[in-house]
């Protein structure tokens, strides 16, 4: 009987696809910017007290080009709207986005014309978290419910949807 024949239909590409999410998910790299008073909450996380490092994700880069995870931690004016699309755009794929308290996932009480009512507007968001501000323990929460996501994704699918939204934007790649 061959090899084919002994394992199961699809093992091989099932553990290649677990294997690359592992290796995603445990090695996040957070872009170092923050927008408002969430920010300190996530600067909070940083910090040695709650010991981000764990995960795998301590080394929040000022780069853009070396970061794939975007915390978008406080209300997104229609003015930085621009900007955070410019950062997320340098960032590599694959690549995610997290909304970190309630005016980054919905304008919050800020509902009126200077601010962005959800940086879903801008950017596509894989993770939203409530709060005013979310604690650290909040965030740390939502960064391991999206490991979980990221660990679960198949592979190609987050390319597929990028290219899907560039061509509705008219971008092409
Ligand atoms: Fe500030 Fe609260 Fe808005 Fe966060 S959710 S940016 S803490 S007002």
């Amino acid at each position: 009987m061959g090899l084919e024949e002994k394992l199961p239909s699809g093992f091989l590409l099932t553990t290649v696809e677990k294997l690359v999410n592992w290796t995603r998910k445990s090695s996040l790299w957070p872009a170092t910017f923050g927008l408002a008073c969430c920010a300190i909450e996530m600067m909070a996380t940083g910090a040695g007290r709650y010991d981000l490092a764990r995960f795998g994700m301590e080394v929040f880069r000022a780069s853009p080009r070396q970061a794939d995870l975007m915390i978008v931690a406080g209300r997104v004016s229609q003015k930085m709207a621009p900007v955070l699309r410019q950062i997320y755009d340098q960032m590599p794929e694959p690549r995610w986005v997290l909304a970190m308290g309630v005016c980054a996932s919905s304008g919050g009480m800020f509902n009126n014309y200077a601010v962005v009512q959800g940086v879903d507007h801008v950017v596509p968001v894989d993770m939203y978290l409530p709060g005013c501000p979310p604690r650290p323990e909040m965030l740390m929460d939502a960064i391991l419910k999206l490991h979980h996501k990221i660990q679960n994704e198949p592979l190609g699918a987050r390319r597929a949807r990028q290219l899907e939204q560039d061509r509705a934007e008219g971008r092409a790649r």
